[in-house]
């Protein structure tokens, strides 16, 4: 059998249980949010392929309304890499946006460039509202050309800048299964 992942772990920076306990409180947020601000009993959910898919399909299922999932794939980080080669968004529509309310979700926010680049995307297609949850958020400064007003409207845990995996987080793909979020030992 393949060797435990959780041995490459060298320490767990938010646990399951803390995890679960956030989700839940963001989805009321999100829900009464949206109730209150919009009446929206519909909502089309827009996880951001693949790191939100574990916090999306958590997340969604504290959410009571009515609501569609459209998937948008985006790449930042290509292969082993560690640090950030510039946005690349999946070609082709994203669904029936037009005149919804949309509610993107992603992992962790960073330099601000994914979601700057998905939030104009979907405003292309000239949706009711847009609202932006993250699970995570680096405290770090955002790129230069991220404006402040891209920040997301929801945030699970700010984190400190440290390449984080689990949850839906990989490295070179690995490590979306992990049920904690940790930070990776150095591998030689
Ligand atoms: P940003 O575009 O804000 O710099 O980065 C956001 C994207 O980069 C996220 O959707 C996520 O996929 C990836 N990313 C940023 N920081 C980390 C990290 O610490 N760990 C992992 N696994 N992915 C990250
Ligand atoms: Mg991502």
């Amino acid at each position: 059998m393949a060797p435990l992942q959780s041995g490459d772990i060298e320490r767990i920076l938010i646990d399951r249980s803390t995890i679960a306990t956030r989700v839940a409180a963001m989805g009321e947020e999100i829900a009464s949010d949206l109730e209150l601000a919009t009446g929206a009993d519909r909502l089309v959910v827009v996880p951001v392929m693949t790191g939100a898919l574990v916090f999306a399909a958590d997340l969604v299922r504290t959410l009571p309304m009515r609501l569609r999932l459209e998937l948008l794939e985006a790449s930042s980080y290509p292969g082993a890499s560690t640090t950030s080669q510039g946005v690349t968004l999946s070609e082709g529509p994203v669904g029936e946006l037009t005149g919804a309310h949309v509610l993107i979700l992603d992992d962790i926010f960073d330099s601000g460039r994914t979601l700057a680049a998905v939030k104009r995307l979907v405003a292309e297609h000239n949706p009711a509202s847009v609202r932006t949850a993250v699970l995570l958020r680096k405290l770090v400064e955002r790129a230069p050309d991220v404006s402040p007003d891209m920040e997301p409207d929801y945030v699970g845990f700010d984190v400190p800048n440290e390449f984080v995996v689990g949850y839906g987080l990989d490295h070179d793909g690995w490590y979306r299964n992990l049920p904690d979020i940790g930070v990776l030992g150095q591998s030689d």
